[in-house]
């Protein structure tokens, strides 16, 4: 009966931008991952194309492209 508190309109746009876009598997360790929507609005208003690894590959690449500017 009282759940009228929160914002029903932020919730539903939560919810999509959480919703699975697309399933992927992983380019250099072949772990399937998932692209939400709100990831993927996030890629394409950047004009990027979505990712082809997996966020823990895509975490280690960046940390050694920091390295080898060193
Ligand atoms: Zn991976």
């Amino acid at each position: 009966m009282s759940k009228k508190n929160s914002a029903p309109e932020i919730d539903a746009r939560k919810n999509q931008d959480d919703a699975v876009r697309e399933r992927r598997t992983c380019k250099d360790c072949g772990t399937c991952f998932i692209i939400t929507i709100g990831e993927a609005n996030w890629y394409e208003s950047r004009g990027l194309k979505l990712p082809a690894r997996c966020p823990s590959c895509r975490k280690k690449r960046r940390v050694l492209a920091g390295n080898e500017k060193n």
